[in-house]
C-alpha cells in the first residue's frame, strides 16, 4: 500500500523510484536505509559487507566457488535436497566438491546430524542449505566448522528467526521468498574472504568489486531494493526478527498439529527438521488431490499444489502469511477430511 501511494512521487521528490538516477541523493538514501535496517534486523557485524546483487540465488551457486575457493582444491557441501544438489552441481565446474553427508537414502526428508558429516579440514568452505524449500527440511542448528568458513543458502528462511551472523563466512538469499520482489539477491560476506577470485572471474561476479562500489558497479535493481527496504521497515515494526519468529512458530505448529491429528493428511519430514516456512504434505489417497485443491481455491487459498518433483501439497507460510491464513487452511483440511 505504501509503494502504491508513493509510486509516482517518492517523498515529494516528484519522481517515481523507477525513474531516479541510482547515483542521485534520493535513491542513495533508499539503498543506505535498506542496508542499515537489514544490518539492524540481523545484527550484522561491521566486518561483514552487505551486497545487493542480481541473478538470484542460482548465480551465487557459481559466484561462491569463484570467490571463495581461494587457491584451495575443494569445498565441502551438505546434500539435503533439490537446492543443495544444484549448488553442488555448479560448484563442480570450478573445483572439487566433497559431499560431507547426504539424506538421499530417505528421499531427502531429514538433515544428517553433524556427527555423520565427513568434513575436510582443508576445504575452502562448507556449504549448506538452511531450508530446503521444496522438501520442507530446515536445519535449526548451526554447523561447527572451526576455521573453515561456513556458507549458507538462506533463500527461503532468511529473517524468519534470529541467527548469529558471526558464525558464517557468507550468507546468501534470493529476495523473492521472504524479502521482496524477484530480481534482488542479498549476499552478506565476511570481509577477509574478499579479493581472491579465480582467474577469469567476470568483473560483475567479484564480491570485492561489488563491495568496493557499494553494489553500484552497474545499475542495481533499484525498485526491488526499495521494496525490500519497505519490508525491512515492516519487520522492524512487527518487533524485529525475534517477534516474527514467535509468529512463525505458532503458524507452523498449527499446521503440523493438524497433520499429526489427521488420518488423511500427513507430513513426511523428520520432526526435528520440519520447516517453519514450507510445509509439504500428502493426502493418503492422492486421487483426492484435485478435489482438495479445487475446494481450497473456492475458499481463496491458492497455489497449494506441491512442487512437481515431490507432488502432494505444499503450504508456503513465509513471514508475510498471517496466522489467520494458516487457521483457515487447517479448518478447511478438517472439513475436507470429514
Ligand atoms: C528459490 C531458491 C533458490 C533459487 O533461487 P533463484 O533466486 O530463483 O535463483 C535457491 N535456493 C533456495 C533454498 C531456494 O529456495
Amino acid at each position: 500500500e505504501q509503494a502504491r501511494d508513493e509510486l509516482l512521487d517518492w517523498h515529494g521528490s516528484g519522481m517515481s523510484v523507477m525513474e531516479m538516477s541510482h547515483r542521485g541523493k534520493e535513491y542513495m538514501s533508499i539503498q543506505a536505509d535498506a542496508e542499515a535496517d537489514l544490518r539492524e534486523l540481523m545484527g550484522i557485524p561491521a566486518n561483514y559487507k552487505v551486497l545487493f546483487l542480481q541473478g538470484g540465488a542460482s548465480t551465487q551457486f557459481a559466484m561462491i566457488p569463484m570467490n571463495l575457493l581461494r587457491g584451495k582444491a575443494s569445498a565441502d557441501y551438505l546434500n539435503t535436497g533439490v537446492w543443495s544438489a544444484k549448488a553442488i552441481k555448479e560448484a563442480k565446474k570450478f573445483g572439487g566438491v566433497n559431499v560431507v553427508a547426504s539424506s538421499e537414502d530417505k528421499s531427502f526428508t531429514y538433515a544428517p546430524a553433524q556427527e555423520a558429516w565427513k568434513l575436510d579440514p582443508n576445504a575452502a568452505y562448507v556449504h549448506y542449505t538452511t531450508n530446503e524449500t521444496i522438501g520442507g527440511v530446515e536445519l535449526f542448528w548451526t554447523p561447527e566448522t572451526g576455521d573453515v568458513p561456513l556458507v549458507a543458502d538462506m533463500s527461503s528462511n532468511i529473517l524468519s528467526r534470529p541467527i548469529d551472523v558471526s558464525k558464517f563466512g557468507l550468507i546468501y538469499a534470493g529476495a523473492q521468498k521472504n524479502i521482496g520482489p524477484a530480481g534482488l539477491t542479498i549476499v552478506i560476506v565476511r570481509d577477509d574472504l574478499l579479493g581472491q577470485t579465480l582467474p577469469g572471474t567476470p568483473t560483475m561476479f567479484d564480491y570485492k568489486l561489488q563491495a568496493d562500489n557499494d553494489s553500484m558497479y552497474n545499475t542495481p535493481p533499484t525498485y526491488a531494493i526499495y521494496i525490500a527496504g519497505l519490508v525491512f521497515k515492516w519487520l522492524k515494526a512487527q518487533g524485529g526478527v525475534a517477534a516474527v519468529e514467535k509468529t512463525n512458530i505458532a503458524k507452523a505448529q498449527l499446521l503440523y498439529d493438524a497433520l499429526d491429528a489427521s488420518g488423511l493428511f500427513a507430513s513426511h519430514v523428520a520432526r526435528e527438521n520440519r520447516s517453519r516456512m514450507n510445509i509439504p504434505f500428502t493426502l493418503k489417497d492422492s486421487s483426492l488431490d484435485g478435489e482438495f485443491l479445487k475446494g481450497a481455491e473456492a475458499r481463496g487459498m491458492v497455489q497449494l499444489k506441491g512442487h512437481r518433483s515431490v507432488g502432494g501439497m505444499r503450504a508456503s507460510i513465509y513471514n508475510a502469511m498471517p496466522v489467520e491464513g494458516v487457521q483457515k487452511l487447517v479448518e478447511y483440511m478438517k472439513e475436507f477430511e470429514k
